[in-house]
């Protein structure tokens, strides 16, 4: 048994979990969060990974999400400048699924329901010779999102949490919470020994993504309050189809959009899908209907013409929708909602059901608010205005050619990868490093031991895919004997 009090204990260390942690711990609570298996491990590192009002969202008349969703954006293109920037999509015109002018409104609103102060606005756009996409399609049009690599902005939120005081742990499973008056009596397991211990908590936060209505049943011993739906999507990953910097969404003939994004310099990244799911999440793959589906509509819209066996990477997560009774999958709302639960004189408990990404740190900060009758001592909220570790730095333009001043000696693209994933941390990261000798055992693909350490000692990474799929995506460049290489350097 521990015998310090916690003031929060948050269960789940997805992007949910990691963003309360670091909002609560920022306003001088003491925090500790488990996750069961690695940071963002679950739905939070297999998304689209866009930050993105969610344009078709509209068609359901989710105004409040898209309207805060829009809003925040800029909120947090500003926060994380290494890990989240613009992106602009190209949507073609097919006039037998929506209308010109009901693309024209739904880009109006997506332009004006919030305030832009960097993302460019949308507009028509023609087809000229250089389009890869096929002939017939001559026009179409051009709106602004963003790019987030996800499975990074949690790991940083946890950075941040620890940084403020907070104890993270990872491999580390809620098996019990039971409440004794006003505490929680929170009993933890390792995942890799089986040790349990006990830890006391003024309040609780359940963050468990996909098993948030499981949790309260296995864990608490009591119904949960909302039901959720368990909806997969799946990405496939090939060489890159296209040129540029563009992303295009493609709309379906079953209503449904499909996105092709450049990923990682030499790639597409295409997806998603959606469907309903009744399985345990961690068993979450993609199907041979699911390839077929992305394969076929990527072929119908480019030139370049792909095959299942282009395929070199696939991804699958699902989605934690709180369920509204719609009739599909792909209608139910992305919105979330917060749910808690406390009796006088008991310790308090809140929920989180659904939610995005890019909504993660208005979420986090609503349920942080909503705990402060519980906490009084509790400061003002903050993350709005305060960058995320490595994010305080101007543009990646300036802190690449500071970075190139400094350690000259670092080849152009591996600065880049630095910058875009670790900012101004790279510092951190590069520390004691002189010249190139000093950064260590070469793995490939850029992997020096100086960032395997970094990885291991700084952001909680202890095995082979924490390393090379969520803190960095370097499995797409690496063998298997580099693989199995780093594989041993982390268990040594
Ligand atoms: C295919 C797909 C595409 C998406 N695309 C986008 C997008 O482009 N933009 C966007 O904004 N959103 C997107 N989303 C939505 C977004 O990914 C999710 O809403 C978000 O990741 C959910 O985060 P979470 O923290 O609630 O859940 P999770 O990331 O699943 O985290 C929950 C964590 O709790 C842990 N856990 C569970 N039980 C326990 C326990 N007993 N003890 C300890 N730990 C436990 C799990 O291991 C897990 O890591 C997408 C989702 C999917 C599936």
């Amino acid at each position: 048994m521990n015998n310090d009090i916690y003031d929060l204990m948050v269960i789940g260390g997805g992007i949910n979990g990691c963003g309360i942690a670091n909002d609560a711990a920022g306003r001088g609570l003491k925090v500790m969060l488990c996750e069961k298996n690695d940071l963002a491990s679950s739905t939070s590192s297999n998304s689209s990974k866009l930050i993105h009002g969610g344009l078709r969202y509209l068609e359901h008349y989710e105004f409040r999400l898209v309207k805060e969703a829009l809003a925040e954006r800029e909120v947090l293109l500003k926060n994380a400048p290494h890990i989240i920037w613009p992106l602009r999509f190209i949507l073609p015109h097919q006039p037998h699924l929506r209308p010109r002018w009901m693309i024209q409104a739904g880009l109006f609103l997506y332009d004006h329901l919030s305030k832009r102060a960097t993302l460019k606005g949308s507009h028509g756009v023609s087809f000229g010779s250089d389009s890869p996409l096929i002939k017939p399609l001559k026009k179409g049009f051009e709106y602004s999102d963003g790019w987030v690599d996800d499975a990074r902005l949690v790991a940083l939120n946890a950075v941040s949490a620890a940084n403020n005081g907070a104890t993270i742990k990872t491999q580390c499973s809620c098996i019990k919470a039971q409440r004794e008056k006003d505490y929680w009596l929170i009993t933890l397991q390792d995942t890799l020994t089986g040790d349990t211990s006990h830890i006391k908590s003024r309040m609780l936060v359940n963050a468990a993504g996909p098993w948030v209505a499981q949790l309260f049943s296995d864990a608490m011993d009591i119904p949960s309050p909302k039901n959720i739906r368990l909806v997969k999507g799946s990405h496939i990953v090939v060489p890159k189809i296209h040129n540029g910097d563009k992303a295009y969404i493609l709309q379906n003939e079953d209503n449904r959009i499909v996105f092709v994004i450049p990923y990682e310099n030499d790639f597409s990244l295409i997806g998603t899908t959606d469907v309903e799911v009744n399985h345990d999440p961690s068993d979450a793959h993609i199907s041979q209907n699911e390839i077929d589906y992305l394969v076929a509509i990527t072929n119908k819209y480019f030139q370049h013409k792909i095959r299942s066996s282009d395929i070199v990477h696939t991804f699958s997560g699902v989605r934690p929708l709180l369920d509204d009774e719609s009739s599909s999958a792909q209608s139910v709302t992305r919105d979330y909602t917060i749910e808690i639960d406390h009796k006088e004189g008991l310790a308090p408990l809140l929920s989180v059901f659904g939610g995005k990404i890019t909504t993660y740190r208005k979420l986090a900060e609503a349920a942080v608010n909503k705990l402060q009758a519980f906490a009084p001592q509790m400061g003002p909220s903050w993350t709005q205005s305060k960058p995320l570790p490595g994010g305080d730095f101007s543009s990646q333009t300036v802190l690449k050619q500071q970075l190139q001043q400094q350690y000259p000696w670092i080849d152009v693209p591996l600065l880049e990868r630095y910058v875009r994933s670790y900012g101004t941390l790279t510092h951190t990261m590069l520390n004691n490093c002189h010249k190139q000798e000093d950064m260590g055992v070469h793995y490939g693909a850029g992997l020096y031991q100086c960032e395997l350490d970094y990885l291991v000692k700084h952001e909680w990474a202890t095995s082979l895919d924490d390393v090379i799929w969520r803190r960095s995506k370097l499995g797409l460049r690496l063998n298997k004997e580099q693989k199995e290489r780093i594989s041993q350097a982390i268990i040594n």
